[in-house]
């Protein structure tokens, strides 16, 4: 970000301007150097014992765990090169193998750069010298492990870019001609890459990077740009992001224009232009794309990509986050200021509070606001220490709020979710935010114990925040420097004290500074009361959650206690008090419901094993879910699920049990091989379940003992989920 950059650019510029130009002439480069803070490296920072020290720990053991082959299995199998291990399960056996390798190539060099542990570099190194090889052998840049499913069979997925380059391109959200998110998973790759260049200082790292990226160069570059931005439709991670970041590393303007190229519009537009309609987008698909955009701003200075940028965290964390900080229900957003009906046990990603807290350290690199770290610790504390269990080192996918629900863990090599992968780097890292500088000022941000070696000096900060008030700053060795010192927002009396002695609070952007002439030994004592609150939901008023401090309590048994270390209890995070119209309300459903039942003349509970076995239930591509408590089944395109009933008298219609928010669904019911429905859901009822009746003719019951029912999607579309299934009949219920 220094002023050689902005040089550079200019004269690297001059051959590709004309690439450039329409995108960046209004901008002109940010100088940061006045306004900006920067992150001390992590590797000046050495944690001390602590519950974030625990989680370092644990979470390196798992790292040594793990077996470089055998996550550069999949790379070396599509590069023609014998594999020297076994492929892992999970998803590092699905078509999106290999996006692990890119992650624990970060994980291992935040942790060597955050520990100083040696193993985890002599890994770097070895992984890198393999990708390398990898791409030798494919001799044109290429290295990745992703597959695709052709038919039944598996194959390599480099088979798809031929086939992009020639304008056969098939997008899905998630899959882009017959591949699991091959552009997503490159954005991985480049990211451990870098890690590796930054943090372990390996130049062959980024000789794999420029390698791959001149591939991918080469098949963007036969595209138009009506072709990028339909294969943009695909979540591809960050990939914005490499170029920017590569552009910044070389100062090769043709990384830049590659950025700017993989500027999303369908998403990005409305955000510059500070419209939300995140609503119903696939959450972790957009946040990487808006730190791309940020690092777009960092080295364009376009304004737009820096308005976006903060229009958009603005926007998820006031209207779409829980008290925790982490937002999102089934992985999607849903309409801004309505989270109090979503309260459920698909809640919050784990990935998506690790890419806010991303996106967080670029807006604050820009303008070193002590509001951004109260979102920032909000998130760390209460959403990614949960995530992570210290005594298993296992990673949570979801984070669920419904009261009852519990965390449930990944297993150590047979998962390997996306969350377990921004989990590894989340937990390599809990130094990297702790301390920032500008100029002379030294920030502290983050209340993590540690040691620091900056500028000279030395110091300390030793705390068992946030289970205490109490935070101590201590100089080792002096220096010349200002401290300034976060006051979180939710603290209302702060007291600072210097050498023993009260002190008053000079404040400056939510900061206690202290300036002073240090002397070794000199001791900031800052005391941070914390009392019991409430904060409701931004859209409800009485429904509540409670914190201490910075830490969400939840209500086990008869205790408040800290959300974040309930890893195996189920929690109750929010009460709602409800009225008496309400209450009445589910009074009369329970009545309705009993008398629904006494007409029933079978009731299936999808997704319930045994219930489902009981049933008769044949499937393809068809899997059980869970929501808001009840369970139920979904055929995906191409799939079905069948299962028998019991008929009784009278005339009869098949209840079904739907999402109020699902949408883009189609889907077809058949009695005994008959259509006799076709369904669309387009989210109808917000927030709640919907019922449908299907009348059945009664030519296809005709004195039957079972009717087989089926549900099959139309093609392209899913089906359902349902979530519960019965026969009515019209026939007075049998008399007591
Ligand atoms: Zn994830």
């Amino acid at each position: 970000m220094d002023w050689s950059l902005s040089r550079r650019y200019l004269l690297a510029g001059s051959a590709a301007a004309a690439l450039v130009r329409p995108v960046f002439a209004a901008g002109a480069k940010p100088d940061l150097s006045e306004a900006g803070a920067k992150p001390v490296p992590l590797e000046t920072v050495r944690l001390t014992p602590s519950l974030y020290l625990d989680a370092v720990t644990s979470n390196c053991a798992y790292l040594h765990r793990l077996e470089p082959d055998r996550l550069l299995h999949n790379f070396r199998k599509q590069a023609g090169l014998v594999p020297k291990g076994e492929v892992y399960g999970g998803w590092e056996s699905d078509t999106i193998a290999g996006h692990t390798l890119g992650h624990y190539l970060s994980a291992l060099s935040l942790m060597h750069a955050q520990t100083g542990d040696e193993e985890c570099k002599r890994r770097v190194e070895y992984i890198v010298d393999d990708l390398a090889a990898c791409q030798a052998a494919h001799g044109d840049g290429y290295v990745a492990g992703f597959t695709r499913r052709s038919g039944d069979a598996i194959e390599d997925g480099k088979r798809i870019f031929p086939e992009i380059v020639a304008g056969d391109i098939r997008v899905m959200p998630f899959d882009l001609n017959g591949c699991w998110v091959p552009l997503y998973n490159f954005h991985k790759t480049f990211a451990g890459l870098f890690d590796a260049e930054r943090h372990c200082g390996n130049a062959r790292a980024r000789e794999v990077a420029l390698g791959l990226a001149v591939y991918i160069d080469g098949v963007f570059a036969q595209l138009s740009d009506e072709q990028v931005q339909h294969i943009l439709d695909c979540e591809h991670g960050g990939l914005n992001e490499s170029f920017a970041e590569l552009y910044d590393r070389t100062g090769n303007i043709r990384w830049m224009a590659l950025a700017a190229r993989l500027y999303h519009r369908k998403v990005l537009n409305p955000l510059a232009e500070g419209r939300d309609e995140l609503a119903d987008l696939h959450a972790n698909t957009q946040i990487p794309k808006v730190i791309g955009v940020a690092r777009l701003y960092d080295v364009g200075g376009q304004p737009e990509h820096q308005k976006a940028a903060r229009f958009f965290w603005q926007a998820v964390t006031r209207d779409h986050s829980y008290v925790i900080g982490g937002h999102g229900d089934r992985e999607y957003f849903q309409p801004p200021r309505t989270i109090s009906k979503y309260v459920t046990e698909q809640t919050c990603e784990s990935c998506n509070s690790y890419n806010m807290l991303k996106l967080t350290r670029q807006l604050y690199r820009w303008a070193p606001d002590a509001a951004l770290f109260d979102y920032y610790e909000r998130a760390h504390i209460n959403h990614i220490l949960a995530q992570h269990d210290p005594s298993t080192g296992m990673f949570t996918y979801m984070m669920p709020l419904m009261e009852g629900a519990k965390r449930e863990f990944s297993t150590a090599f047979d998962d390997f979710w996306c969350c377990m992968g921004t989990g590894m780097e989340s937990h390599s890292k809990h130094g990297d935010s702790v301390y920032w500088e500008r100029g002379d000022t030294l920030f502290v941000n983050l209340f993590v114990p540690s040691q620091l070696a900056w500028r000279g000096g030395a110091f300390e900060l030793s705390t068992s925040y946030p289970l205490s008030e109490d935070v101590t700053f201590t100089v080792r060795r002096p220096a010349r420097f200002a401290l300034a010192l976060r006051l979180p927002g939710w603290c209302a009396a702060p007291r600072l004290s210097l050498n023993g002695k009260p002190s008053k609070i000079e404040r400056r952007d939510g900061y206690a500074m202290v300036r002073r002439r240090w002397r070794a030994g000199d001791t900031i004592a800052l005391t941070l009361p914390m009392t019991l609150r409430t904060e409701p939901t931004p859209d409800d008023p009485r429904m509540v959650a409670y914190l201490k401090g910075p830490v969400v309590q939840s209500k086990v048994g008869g205790n408040l206690v800290p959300f974040f270390r309930q890893y195996g209890e189920p929690a109750k995070v929010y009460f709602k008090t409800y009225s008496q119209e309400e209450r009445a309300a589910s009074n009369a459903e329970a009545l309705r419901l009993s008398d629904l039942d006494s007409h029933s003349t079978d009731i299936a509970e999808l997704g319930d094993d045994a219930d489902e076995k009981a049933h008769a239930l044949a499937s393809k591509t068809s899997y059980a879910v869970v929501y808001r408590g009840r369970k139920g089944r979904d055929a995906r395109s191409g799939g079905f699920f069948e299962l028998d009933m019991k008929p009784g008298r009278g005339n009869l219609a098949l209840n079904a049990i739907y999402s109020g928010d699902d949408k883009r669904r189609l889907f077809h019911i058949l009695v005994e091989g008959e259509r006799i429905a076709t369904q669309a859901l387009e989210a109808e009822s917000r927030g709640g379940f919907i019922e449908r009746n299907y009348p059945i003719p009664p030519s296809l019951v005709n004195g039957k003992s079972r009717l087989r029912i089926r549900v099959e999607p139309e093609p392209g579309h899913s089906a359902g989920p349902i979530f519960g299934l019965r026969l009515l009949s019209d026939a007075p219920p049998p008399s007591m």
